[in-house]
């Protein structure tokens, strides 16, 4: 039968506090309690169904949490107030001083940064790797290896990491597993596949509608709870925590999450196959020419596809730049950072969403001057928008017009 994420989440069933088919909003910070001693458990941790102060959780925190490890087939999950609330006390929480880990090299460039720059001071080492060469994974990993992290599907270079390689490492070395899945939401499981945690930014597909930020960790109920402690849960101390208006309103969105994916892969698909036919360097995991669609392939939920992200290559900055302006012009996405949105978003990694990472270093990754990311819209005419696109691509010498004869 295969894993089914989006009936998981359809399977859960809410009412608000007056029969309301959507649950009460929790509009408060903190909570009372009838007796002082109440208060005290539920400080130890030792009182179920009670709360205590939102930044510990709230009720309208738990219904999304709980939709959250429904998708992801995880114990239970802590939603945060943004994906890098979730990334960095995940980290903090598993490395302490004198700890390590391995690292993917491409992964979201404030990640990198945070690793790269961030950490270090605490006196925990990171050693980039290529992650989709298994025997360089193990090559680094050392005694004072904690955690091997990753994405799923890479930002920006869209490389996919083997996840069940990856679980088998970090079983064999006792490490722990951490996948970034905010590029292939639903269509790809990753703790199905043996990762622990699995890590969302909600800013992105997950709430589609780029209003809010957000973030989850999903894992097991023991890694979660020590999270949550409040005497030494990073989570907690570091105060991340989602405010609960917005954690109703990303419930909300998720319940249509499953139709956005598919119409987010299928109009990816079709943009990709026509971009590579018309010869411009497309890369997307959906293509038999991507270096690991055969692993994607195997990972997949298959319903869901490829996901929304796609990357050309524009030949140069210069390129790259007129040709987003162009495309913004004619009303065919918008130049901005994220993705998830309705719109196409589109920019250019080198010089935004990748800049923390050095020069010389993005070239050694692959990541070229122009370079431009899409996160393909759920446009409805994906066929009228690829004609205009392929317009703008001759407008601005990225394609050669074609000779009719
Ligand atoms: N992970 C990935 C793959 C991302 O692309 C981003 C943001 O772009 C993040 C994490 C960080 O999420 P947020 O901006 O919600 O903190």
């Amino acid at each position: 039968m295969g894993f089914k994420p989006a009936n998981n989440i359809q399977d859960l069933q809410y009412f608000g506090e007056f029969g309301g088919v959507n649950p009460s909003i929790s509009d408060s910070s903190t909570y009372t309690f009838l007796e002082a001693k109440t208060m005290f458990d539920t400080f130890e941790g030792n009182t179920d169904g009670c709360y205590l102060y939102s930044r510990h959780t709230s009720p309208s925190n738990l219904y999304l949490g709980e939709a959250l490890a429904a998708m992801e087939g995880t114990e239970t999950a802590n939603v945060t107030a943004s994906g890098m609330g979730a990334i960095t006390p995940t980290i903090m929480q598993v490395c302490g001083a004198g700890d390590h880990l391995v690292s993917s090299r491409t992964i979201y460039g404030g990640t990198y940064a945070f690793l790269k720059n961030f950490t270090p001071r605490m006196n925990i080492a990171t050693s980039f790797v290529d992650i989709t060469k298994l025997d360089a994974v193990e090559a680094a990993i050392q005694e004072s290896t904690k955690m091997i992290y990753c994405e799923t599907v890479s930002n920006p270079l869209l490389e996919v990491a083997d996840i069940k390689g990856l679980a088998k490492l970090a079983k064999k070395y006792n490490l722990m597993l951490v996948v970034d899945n905010t590029f292939s939401p639903l269509s790809i499981s990753p703790a199905q596949l043996g990762a622990d945690i699995v890590i969302h930014s909600l800013t992105k597909f997950i709430n589609g509608s780029s209003d809010t930020m957000g973030g989850v960790m999903c894992g097991s109920a023991e890694f979660i709870n020590a999270q949550k402690s409040v005497i030494d849960g990073a989570s907690m101390l570091l105060g991340s925590s989602m405010d609960s208006l917005r954690s109703a309103s990303i419930l909300k969105n998720m319940r249509t999450l499953h139709i956005r994916m598919k119409q987010h892969s299928k109009n990816a698909m079709y943009l990709a196959t026509k971009f590579e036919e018309d010869g411009v360097k497309t890369v997307y995991p959906g293509l038999a020419s991507h270096p690991s669609h055969e692993i994607f392939k195997s990972m997949m939920n298959a319903e869901y596809g490829y996901g929304g992200m796609l990357t050309i290559d524009a030949g140069s900055l210069e390129k790259a730049n007129a040709l987003m302006e162009l495309m913004q012009d004619k009303n065919l996405g918008y130049l901005a950072v994220s993705l998830g949105f309705y719109k196409t978003l589109f920019s250019a990694p080198g010089t935004s969403t990748s800049s923390e990472i050095p020069e010389e270093e993005q070239k050694e990754m692959g990541l070229t001057d122009g370079l431009i990311r899409f996160s393909i819209g759920l446009d409805n005419d994906i066929e009228r928008t690829y004609a205009m696109m392929k317009q703008c691509m001759i407008a601005v010498g990225v394609l050669k017009e074609e000779l009719s004869l």
